[in-house]
């Protein structure tokens, strides 16, 4: 049976489980959950899991949770699903919209929002995953349902690797993972190699001696030193990544000193960067550490500088052949509305999974605007100013057909390897 019959076959029965479906996703909505705090939805996605028949792990990684469905010998696919949300105040007029507030790592209360569509995610993989487990006779393999937690964090991936998914999943032949994106609903993506950038942030304190303001002799000026390594910092892009390499160097703050007259003892800066290869990651942190120890010597600075790295994500590069196998059965059941996805300048944890279990993956993007109000954007030149985007306050997918072009991007993936 071709991926496309197959996927037909399973996909007759999505009509039955629409209704539910929507049901479900408008309720994950309503009750978004902060990085590492989605007991909630956890809770659902296991009792969800465990009604279609799947084996359930819960608790990996914190709050991660994965179905197991053993069905004959065959492939073994993973499919992933993100569950966090954010600390946004929704500012959507949906029905279903968001008044939600948590309590955030910091101790702060915080309003909380689905502002980046994992409640889709979650929605579509609990779909498929059901409509794959009612549907057996169809296909041959393991499916596995992931649900992991804390992406915006960074680590809810990481978390669940370190927590012994290893064990819980042994022989995976390939990983699949979806977004939601501010592109016309009904539409899906993918493309081989580096789609979404690899991201680090870096805090790096520098020190000085204070001084009297006055007296600028008796001081080592940490703010001079600051100025001197944010210019010199421009020159990693400009100067040593190769022209044909996208890469991002942004300074995004610099604090030192408190009043006009008197010269402190230590600046702090804060660094972003964003690269589409783990070479060219290496090289500029390499250059970041060098270029700061240079300025510091030139400065006479009286100590070493500190750097300290957080809120990293690993490059999103799709394997080509699981890339190629996805797209040829997207083409073949989505016609026209398979597309390539061009990169992304965002960051994902999720090839954190395939990496550490060593097996390919692939990536894809659907689409979730009006397709009548995205190509009216289009027209009028405006889809930057009037397309809400992911962690914006207005970010609102449009029910359908996001979540059935979701599900069924998610039925047919798998099938490209359990329905051979
Ligand atoms: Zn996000
Ligand atoms: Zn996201």
């Amino acid at each position: 049976m071709t991926t496309s019959s197959a996927a037909s076959k399973v996909l007759a029965r999505h009509e039955d489980i629409r209704a539910e479906q929507e049901q479900l996703y408008q309720q994950l909505h309503q009750h978004p959950e902060l990085s590492h705090q989605e007991h909630r939805t956890a809770r659902t996605v296991a009792e969800e899991l465990r009604k279609a028949g799947f084996e359930v792990h819960a608790g990996v990684g914190g709050t991660g949770v994965v179905g197991v469905l053993h069905n004959g010998d065959g492939p073994s696919v993973l499919l992933r699903a993100d569950m966090d949300a954010l600390p946004i105040r929704e500012s959507t007029d949906l029905p279903y919209a968001s008044t939600a507030t948590s309590t955030d790592s910091d101790g702060n209360e915080v309003p909380v929002m689905h502002a980046c569509g994992h409640d889709v995610h979650v929605a579509c993989l609990l779909g498929a995953g059901r409509l794959l487990a009612d549907s057996r006779d169809v296909w041959r393999g393991t499916l596995i349902a992931l649900f992991q937690p804390a992406e915006e964090a960074g680590d809810g991936a990481r978390g669940m690797v370190d927590d012994g998914l290893a064990g819980i999943v042994p022989g995976v032949d390939v990983a699949l993972a979806q977004h939601v994106m501010p592109l016309p609903a009904g539409w899906v993506g993918t493309g081989a190699g580096p789609v979404l950038s690899a991201a680090d942030s870096m805090r790096v304190t520098v020190h000085g001696r204070g001084a009297h303001g006055s007296m600028p002799h008796a001081a080592v000026d940490p703010v001079v030193l600051a100025a001197m390594i944010v210019v010199r910092l421009q020159t990693v892009v400009a100067r040593e990544v190769p022209p044909t390499e996208t890469s991002v160097l942004t300074v995004g703050s610099i604090q030192a000193g408190t009043k006009s007259n008197v010269i402190p003892d230590s600046a702090q800066l804060l660094l972003n960067l964003r690269t589409y290869s783990d070479s060219t990651r290496e090289r500029m942190l390499e250059a970041v550490r060098r270029i700061v120890v240079a300025e510091c010597q030139a400065s006479g600075s009286p100590r070493e500088p500190e750097f300290e790295l957080f809120d990293r994500f690993p490059l999103t590069d799709n394997e080509p052949a699981a890339t190629e196998r996805v797209a040829a059965a997207f083409a073949a059941f989505f016609g026209d509305r398979a597309t390539v996805l061009p990169q992304q300048s965002a960051s994902e944890d999720f090839s954190d999974i395939p990496n550490a279990l060593g097996v390919p993956y692939t990536y894809w993007c659907v689409g979730g605007v009006d397709a009548e109000t995205y190509r009216r954007a289009e027209r009028a030149g405006r889809v930057a100013q009037d397309v809400p985007v992911n962690h914006s306050a207005r970010f609102a997918p449009v029910m359908q057909p996001t979540l059935s072009t979701g599900t069924q991007a998610l039925v047919v993936g798998a099938l490209a390897w359990l329905a051979g």
